[in-house]
């Protein structure tokens, strides 16, 4: 079985998205939202069957774990109020992906961050995604202000009320920032990497792990500038005592393959243990062209895995068995899901 583990909904029906703008112009009006729009099976059906699952069909692979449109959670928008009411709808849509499509998508909850509020806030919506919609993780943003950075690093107790939820209920976080609304970030090109590289570095340099053993994070787009800069990583890690760096880190944290070229994933298979590697592509999303020098999608990130100098084992474990073991409630999903 191939797992995909970072895709989001990047197709969702226009009337979606659409409703978001609404609700963020009645806030500032100061103003109730309109109701929300009624989006059909079939529009969800026609959504998915001609986006990511025809993605799936063509490249082979079998499941998708599936999140919200990531640079369109814009935390920075409105306020609490409406960041609660639009990870709501967000995450009622993956919902319905997933009750369509039973064996091809399994979902990971947006939360209602708003900077400088207490993620305490989100506490509702994780139970909720969990035990509602058997939902197997979240996506959890460091940096709700949009790319200006007002929140408190990821090792403080400010984070904690999440953490302790992901730990209860054994569902890692991967660490994901939304659109930037700084001109000097762009969003998936400086953006998305820079909160990938301070997440890790955050959490390095922390006590999250000796305070929860168990907790797992997911550093995606390969793990930002990390592997490139593992040497930093250890010597930064031997200068401040913190021990060796894979003692520290590599029990918790797990970076993903959405690396968009040969030699970028060659070093991640090289620098990071196979353990903590597991396959993701985030298609359909940030960068959706063809490589004229391979004349393969960019995003098509199983074929880099399949031209790796590894073991069928080692392949099987980045492709399913991480997966499975990082997003501790899935495989009980995939039976329940596939059962139906
Ligand atoms: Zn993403």
């Amino acid at each position: 079985m191939i797992i995909d583990c970072h895709g989001h909904y990047t197709t969702s029906p226009r009337p979606h998205e659409g409703w978001r703008g609404e609700q963020i112009e009645a806030h500032k009006a100061g103003k109730p939202p309109p109701p929300r729009p009624r989006i059909t099976d079939d529009e969800i059906r026609e959504s998915i069957a001609n986006g990511q699952l025809k993605v799936q069909r063509e490249r082979g692979t079998d499941l998708t774990i599936f999140s919200p449109r990531a640079a369109g959670m814009r935390h920075h928008l409105g306020d609490a109020t409406t960041s609660e009411a639009w990870a709501s709808a967000c995450n009622e849509l993956i919902h319905r992906v997933c009750a369509l499509f039973r064996k091809n998508f399994i979902g990971v909850a947006m939360l209602p961050q708003s900077a400088r509020v207490s993620p305490k806030n989100c506490i509702p919506e994780i139970d909720r995604c969990v035990n509602e919609y058997g939902f197997v993780g979240i996506n959890l943003n460091p940096d709700p202000s949009g790319g200006h950075w007002q929140d408190p690093p990821l090792s403080d107790r400010y984070w904690y009320p999440v953490y302790e939820k992901m730990v209860e209920y054994d569902i890692p976080a991967m660490i994901h920032v939304s659109a930037s609304c700084n001109p000097t970030h762009h969003t998936t090109g400086a953006h998305y990497l820079n909160g990938d590289t301070a997440g890790f570095n955050q959490l390095m340099t922390s006590s999250v792990f000796k305070d929860f053993p168990t907790i797992k994070f997911i550093i995606p787009h390969g793990g930002g500038a990390v592997a490139y800069h593992w040497g930093r990583y250890r010597g930064l890690a031997q200068d401040a005592k913190l021990g060796l760096l894979s003692n520290l880190m590599l029990k918790n944290v797990f970076f993903d393959t959405c690396v968009y070229h040969l030699p970028g994933q060659e070093l991640l298979a090289k620098v990071i243990p196979i353990d903590n590697i597991l396959f993701a592509s985030e298609m359909i999303g940030a960068v959706r062209g063809i490589d004229p020098e391979t004349g393969h999608h960019y995003d098509d990130t199983k074929r880099y895995i399949d031209q790796l100098p590894l073991s069928a084992t080692d392949k099987a474990k980045i492709f399913e068995g991480n997966a499975r073991r990082v997003y501790g409630r899935l495989s009980a999903m995939i039976e329940k899901q596939s059962a139906r």
